[in-house]
């Protein structure tokens, strides 16, 4: 179809076709009806003329004998052209009877329209329904050459009643012949402005509307046919100008968008370098913080703080495996709720989940029921709402202990702050790991470890701290000096080993003997050192002898050779403030009152007197037994200088 539905060839030949065709109707209509006119008048001239002419022919005198009106008659009846239109002629009387018809069988009726036809009046012509009608006043004079005036009334009417004349007729068929033709044309017409639209119109426009539709889509590479000059292929140029630029823009906008999408990847990647930095940094912090102490519950203190200042974690404790082999919490935030001294054994609750399967534990939400923990039981009692996070410390594949975080909110951990927390974590494993080695070491550094008292240098460490406290407190300190007696005969009889064996037996009976707050070190070799805090001298010797007498009654030697089997010692007491003020004050009055022990025969007690210091001469070493020394102990084992 050349004009589709809806086309803008469809509505200008209906905006063109359809006025024309009414003008054209009314044109033909106003003609026909001015011809019609025409022709009724034609026809009331010539009816009226034929009339005329007819009753003329009553004038004429048609001699004696002659037929009434018989060549009017004649020629009514014959089929002249002029007289074919003729449908009725008659003559009334003014009362009404039809005097003289074209049809015989009238004469004598009365005419049903007498009234209308015998009023007085000129001569009247009209036209109706195609039919025109004369009426004429006849009679008078006119008819007095052939009827006497007896026989003829005074007056009468002629009327004559004319069908279409051929004239009429003649128009009716050209009226008909050019609408026919008028609307043949008018086909043939909208036939050819339809295809001339549809080429010259509807398709350009469909084809344009079409690559529109294209473009609308998205399809910016569609281009219109824009040849030709007319308005629409400008109007198609234009739109392929559009077109390109459109293109263009296009071009420019993915270019954009592709460096835009550049910055957006190296903002991210500047974001994540920045969080990266942030966490370095404060891992950074985090190492230099926990390693600036060795000391375990400072270190514990370091990493709470950390954890709350820096991580900003409301909830946080640190548990560390114990001796027995359970989480004992060690450090708690907020402190002061109970969490502090708690102890879980290993698979319990989630930190105890965490220490056993050394994997981090994590509870985004520690009241949901459903949760696997939760259904296993590892929530326990002691968390509140919130998630939990717990990451066991793990050194050398090794558990210390558990970590745990904790916030008030679900689901509150991402997962990039659990790779944090865990980083933190291991650095907390490490420093507590070193902690604990440098405790180890102090202590072996501390400790004997024949005897596993404190050494010599942890006693002058305990020596300082005890005198410093002394002086401040203005309290007593007592330094007892006890030496073994004869242990190099003892060595040389008996063996090195039986020689420790009774170091460590003497030992055993002097630390089961002292108070906790004392202090009992190995001073040197065979020789033993017990600090007495606040021990007024008097009691300090009273402890000396105590120790004394506890070590000659206990420790026995079946040692064959050894005389009486019986170890004993000697004890020297020096006390603060009575004999000196001073540390090594302490030491050497202590080692004068044992030397004086060991020169007034051994197994005694001496307490320091003015007097006893230590001679210039005399060097550190066996105590020679003074022959009037070991003639005889005195019963109270104290000995006088
Ligand atoms: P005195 O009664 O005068 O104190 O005589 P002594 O033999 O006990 O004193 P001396 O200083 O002559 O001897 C001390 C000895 O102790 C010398 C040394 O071989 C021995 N000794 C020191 N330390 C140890 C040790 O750890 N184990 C053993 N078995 N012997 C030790
Ligand atoms: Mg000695
Ligand atoms: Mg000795």
């Amino acid at each position: 179809m050349p004009l589709g539905p809806d086309t803008v060839g469809r509505k200008l030949l209906w905006s063109i076709a359809l006025p024309g065709l009414v003008v054209a109707l009314l044109g033909v209509g106003h003609f026909w009806r001015e011809a019609r006119v025409a022709v009724q008048d034609a026809t009331q001239v010539e009816s009226l003329a034929l009339a005329e002419f007819v009753a003329s022919t009553f004038l004429l005198s048609q001699g004696p004998g002659a037929p009434a009106h018989g060549a009017v008659a004649e020629v009514l009846h014959s089929d002249t052209r002029l007289f074919r239109s003729v449908e009725d002629v008659r003559v009334l009387t003014l009362d009404g009877r039809v005097r003289w018809s074209r049809n015989p069988s009238e004469v004598g009726t009365s005419h049903p329209e007498a009234a209308r036809l015998t009023r007085p009046g000129p001569e009247t012509a009209r036209s109706a329904n195609g039919v025109t009608e004369v009426v004429r006043p006849l009679g008078g004079p006119e008819c007095g050459s052939c009827h006497a005036s007896g026989d003829i009334p005074g007056a009468s009417v002629l009327q004559m009643r004319m069908t279409e004349p051929a004239l009429h007729q003649q128009l009716t068929h050209v009226f008909g012949g050019a609408l026919g033709s008028m609307a043949l044309f008018a086909v043939a017409l909208a036939g050819v402005i339809a295809l001339s639209l549809h080429f010259n119109l509807t398709r350009p426009l469909r084809r344009l509307s079409s690559a529109m539709g294209r473009a609308a889509a998205g399809d910016l590479l569609v281009r219109a046919d824009a040849r030709g000059s007319d308005e629409i292929s400008r109007l198609a140029g234009a739109f392929n100008q559009m077109l390109a630029r459109l293109t263009a823009m296009k071009a420019e906008e993915i270019d954009t968008h592709r460096d835009l999408e550049l910055v957006k990847e190296k903002l991210a990647l500047k974001d994540e370098l920045e969080e990266r930095l942030r966490e370095l940094s404060l891992l950074f912090d985090v190492t230099r913080s926990l390693n600036a102490t060795l000391e375990l519950d400072e270190l514990l203190e370091a990493v709470t703080r950390l954890v709350i200042e820096r991580l900003q974690i409301p909830e946080f404790s640190i548990m560390l495996l114990n001796a027995e082999g359970s989480l004992e919490v060690r450090q708690a935030w907020p402190e002061h709720r109970g969490a502090e001294g708690l102890v879980f054994a290993l698979g319990e609750g989630a930190c105890g989940r965490a220490a056993q399967t050394l994997k981090a534990v994590y509870l985004p939400d520690v009241t949901d029921p459903t949760s696997i923990f939760a259904r296993r039981g590892l929530v326990v009692d002691a968390m509140h709402t919130g998630a939990l996070l717990a990451l066991p410390m793990v050194h050398a594949g090794s558990l210390l202990g558990v970590v745990n975080f904790q916030r008030p909110l679900v689901a509150s951990f991402s997962a990039g702050e659990i790779e944090l927390l865990t980083a933190v974590t291991d650095i907390a494993a490490a420093a507590v790991k070193n902690a604990r080695l440098h405790a180890e070491t102090v202590k072996l550094t501390m400790t004997d470890p024949l005897t596993g008292v404190p050494n010599r240098r942890h006693l002058f460490q305990r020596m300082e701290l005890e005198l410093a406290r002394a002086q401040r407190f203005g309290t007593p300190l007592a330094l007892l000096m006890v030496d073994v007696d004869h242990f190099k005969r003892l060595n040389d009889l008996a063996g090195h080993r039986v020689g420790d064996e009774t170091l460590r037996r003497v030992c055993d009976i002097l630390r089961a003997k002292v108070r906790k707050v004392d202090t009992l070190a190995r001073y040197g070799g065979e020789e033993f050192v017990i600090l007495l805090p606040q021990a007024t001298k008097h009691d300090a010797v009273e402890v000396a002898e105590k120790l004394r007498r506890a070590v000659a009654d206990t420790v026995v030697l079946t040692q064959p050779g050894l005389p009486g089997g019986h170890v004993t010692v000697s004890v020297g007491v020096a006390h603060y403030p009575t004999d000196t003020t001073s540390q090594e004050g302490l030491v050497d009055s202590a080692d004068a009152a044992l030397y004086c022990s060991k020169r007034t025969g051994r197994n005694r007690t001496t307490p320091f007197e003015l007097g006893m210091e230590i001679h210039p001469g005399r060097e550190r070493g066996p105590h020679a037994p003074p022959a009037e020394a070991t003639a005889a102990v005195p019963p109270s084992g104290i000995a006088k200088a």
